[in-house]
């Protein structure tokens, strides 16, 4: 599979969608190397042939003009010149061989390892950072999810999500699914509820989005007073003692201190603050407790706004407090192929899990192994001893996606060395060393690890659907390429690994599993290790999926019983199934009475009680609003709309509308600031200014503008379209607990060109 000579005529190639966590199946039909037609795979155990209107644009991600073709070296003026794979690994092991020599492993610095459908490259680049020693490394969710991450380590260990498909009333946050979608069949569920008249779709969300106008309670909160609306419709199932006793009493413990601080909220105060009538946000609370099932989806607009950790507990008490877990339409925990960052901070089980891991320099508090994102800059421009010294970005970026790009440009530029991988000469690229040109998604054996669906959770590793483009390699092969540079394994470790493989699949397990019982750091760099011995008896460009025996086996050991249910006897017949279905395959099944066994506590009890938030909770009280007279709008900076996705998408032409990002303004402020429909603004906040397209727009309430995600990307052909939003984000503004950025509110003031 994968040769360009087989790849033309009417052959339909299984593959994915890169867009978003969904990763919905697809078939690709080719016209050389273009895909000429895309469509959903009904075989796809999860998205059963649906998908939304942006895969079919993939094309725009695959070719063009942005790709890279040849390393890339900085050279003293600044200018890049191409030099040779083999230069370019001889240069960049001997570089961090010294920074580590000199300042230890753990000042090279890790970012990214996958965007939203390329994750397998990330099982080699962690063998990478255990040959160097590295111990701070972060990615996106850094900037979005370790705020309900530290929640859901305190409360049952775990990664929960509802039943939407089957919920009574459904409850998003801060969530707009009809753009970002993030469940399967994200348009034809919200479709099915709205038209039901015993179901109800409540939205939390200041935008009347195309959720929000769906909705049947639509709580249109002012921009960042979400915590005051959930406090509210918490203290109304406390204070009408609407709460599920009987669901507490048998499967939490601590919930009393949440409970009493709930009974103490002023609800006609709180409705008042966040500009909700009262009457609304009771009918939503009474519809959620008296419902037969309720689920709930927080994202972005509460995630990357003020009291972000408090929101996330606040909303996961919603649910709690009215027994809405673990029975159809409700919530769940669910098995895990791969994790995508370390274990969560907190931990539902207490011991070595409570212990908190802070950054060198700020101290910053380091949730689920990510520095948060906007900290990485400030333990860089430092003259602190223990600042970061060297910087490697795999399939991120990190300049254009971090708040305030100007500030994470500097930090680039204080390093002793950066390199980044990408398929693309994106705007991190541009301020790195050494560029290193990686093949497309649709060019390698693939996977993701979103993998969090509940009875069955599914896994697909897609093979490749094109040869890579001349010049460029997996990412597993740079890895491996690197570790071989750094003499990362002992060579008889490998032949005699190398020899068990050719013997038999048996004889492989039982001598692997014997090497790194006898050298337990072999396991840091087993995914290279497989590459090199097991790997070695694949068909070449197969090779990268050897580290997926080893998560096939992981997995297996994790959840032995839900694997079996599956239909896998073991590790080996999972890897099998994996590398047999390219549509994608099942890994574990599960039935409702399981999702207890996923709380980490031994009693399988929800540990409700966290006394910082609670703490904060009563601090509503008194909390000022973030807007003043120099600053009296808020901006959401990076709104997902129709046209608009992350920035793979480089080429502004897949743009059908809203071709420039507007600027959305409200009705109101449109007419107070004298703006018109197309005609120009200009934004300013305390990070800076830029001007954009006017959209005047009934989604936005008065005090409220936004600006798209994924424009301000930089093109050969067309330049730079759009306002990249984080040149007008700043690093201080962010969480209290996690860090996340409050990229949804950015105080702002906006004045007509
Ligand atoms: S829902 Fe997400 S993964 Fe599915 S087709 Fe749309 S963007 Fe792609």
């Amino acid at each position: 599979m994968g040769a360009d000579n087989q790849m033309t005529g009417e052959q339909w190639h299984p593959s994915a969608c890169i867009l978003c966590e969904c990763n919905c199946g697809i078939e690709i039909q080719l016209d050389g190397r273009r895909f000429a037609r895309i469509r959903g795979d009904k075989r796809h155990p999860s998205s059963a042939g649906y998908t939304c209107e942006k895969s079919l644009r993939l094309d725009h991600y695959q070719n063009g003009r942005h790709r890279l073709t040849t390393p890339l070296r900085r050279r003293a003026d600044g200018e890049y010149e191409e030099i040779d794979w083999a230069t370019a690994i001889d240069e960049i092991a001997a570089r961090l061989t010294h920074v580590r020599a000199t300042y230890g492993g753990d000042k090279i610095f890790f970012y990214g390892g996958g965007g939203q459908g390329n994750h397998l490259g990330a099982v080699y680049n962690r063998a990478l950072q255990a040959a160097l020693g590295v111990r701070y490394f972060s990615n996106a969710l850094a900037q979005e999810k370790t705020g309900e991450m530290w929640v859901d380590g305190k409360l049952y260990g775990g990664h929960t999500k509802g039943d939407f498909e089957h919920a009574e009333a459904v409850v998003f946050v801060g969530k707009n699914p009809w753009q970002s979608h993030s469940f399967p069949r994200a348009r034809p569920t919200l479709r099915e509820i709205a038209k039901d008249p015993a179901r109800t779709m409540i939205v939390l969300d200041p935008r009347r989005s195309e959720t929000a106008a769906m909705a049947d309670i639509h709580l249109q909160v002012r921009p960042g007073t979400d915590a005051w609306c959930l406090a509210t419709m918490l203290a109304v199932i406390v204070q009408e003692d609407l709460v599920d006793h009987a669901f507490l009493a048998e499967h939490t413990i601590g919930t009393e201190p949440a409970r009493a601080a709930l009974a103490e909220v002023p609800i006609e105060t709180y409705a008042q603050r966040c500009g909700v009538p009262a009457e609304l946000i009771r009918t939503a609370a009474r519809r959620i407790a008296t419902a037969g099932s309720a689920a709930v989806y927080e994202d972005l607009g509460v995630q990357q706004g003020p009291n972000s950790t408090l929101v996330s507990y606040l909303d996961k008490l919603l649910w709690i407090l009215t027994g809405n877990f673990g029975k159809p339409g409700a919530m769940f925990l669910h098995s895990t192929f791969a994790a995508l960052a370390g274990a969560s901070a907190g931990g539902s089980g207490g011991g070595d899990a409570r212990r908190v891991r802070r950054t060198p320099v700020t101290g910053a508090r380091i949730i689920s192994g990510l520095v948060p994102c906007n900290s990485i800059a400030e333990e860089i421009l430092t003259d602190h001893p223990d600042r970061l010294r060297a910087m490697w970005i795999d399939s991120a970026n990190p300049a254009h996606s971090l708040a305030d790009s100007g500030r994470f440009r500097r930090a680039m530029s204080a390093l002793e060395m950066t390199v980044v991988v990408d398929v693309a000469f994106t705007e991190t690229a541009r301020q790195a060393d050494y560029v290193l040109p990686a093949a497309s998604q649709f060019e390698k054996w693939e996977m993701t690890f979103f993998n969090t669906e509940f009875p069955r959770n599914t896994v697909q590793l897609r093979p490749p659907v094109l040869d890579p483009l001349p010049g460029t390699l997996a990412e597993p092969e740079i890895y491996a390429r690197l570790l071989r540079a750094l003499g990362a394994v002992d060579s008889g470790v490998i032949a005699d690994l190398t020899a068990a493989a050719k013997t038999g699949r048996g004889e492989f397990t039982t001598a692997f599993f014997a090497a790194v019982g006898q050298v337990p750091a072999l396991l840091g760099v087993a995914p290279y290790l497989l590459y090199e011995t097991l790997g070695a008896t694949m068909p070449e460009r197969q090779r990268g999926t050897a580290a997926v025996w080893g998560l096939a086996q992981l997995c297996a050991m994790a959840y032995p019983d839900a694997v079996r249910r599956a239909g896998h006897p073991d590790g080996n017949a999972l890897f099998d199934a994996i590398i047999a279905t390219p549509w994608g395959v099942a890994f574990t099944a599960d039935g409702w009475e399981d999702v207890w066994t996923y709380v980490k506590r031994p009693d399988r009890r929800f540990t409700v009680d966290i006394p910082e938030l609670t703490e904060q909770l009563r601090g509503l009280r008194t909390a000022e609003p973030f807007t003043d007279g120099e600053y009296p709008l808020v901006l959401s900076a990076g709104e997902r709309r129709a046209f608009t996705a992350n920035t793979i998408y480089r080429d502004p032409t897949w743009r059908r509308r809203d071709p420039a990002g507007a600027l959305r303004v409200s009705p109101y402020d449109a007419q107070r600031l004298g703006l018109h429909d197309g005609g120009l603004a200009r934004v300013t906040t305390a990070a800076g200014t830029a001007q954009a397209v006017v959209e005047i727009s009934d989604m936005m309430q008065p005090g409220h503008v936004s600006l798209p995600n994924g424009l301000g990307v930089d093109h050969p052909d067309h330049g730079r379209v759009g306002v990249a939003p984080n040149e007008l984000t700043s690093v201080e503004l962010r969480d209290a607990f996690a860090g996340t950025p409050w990229h949804k509110h950015v105080p702002a003031r906006v004045e007509a060109v």
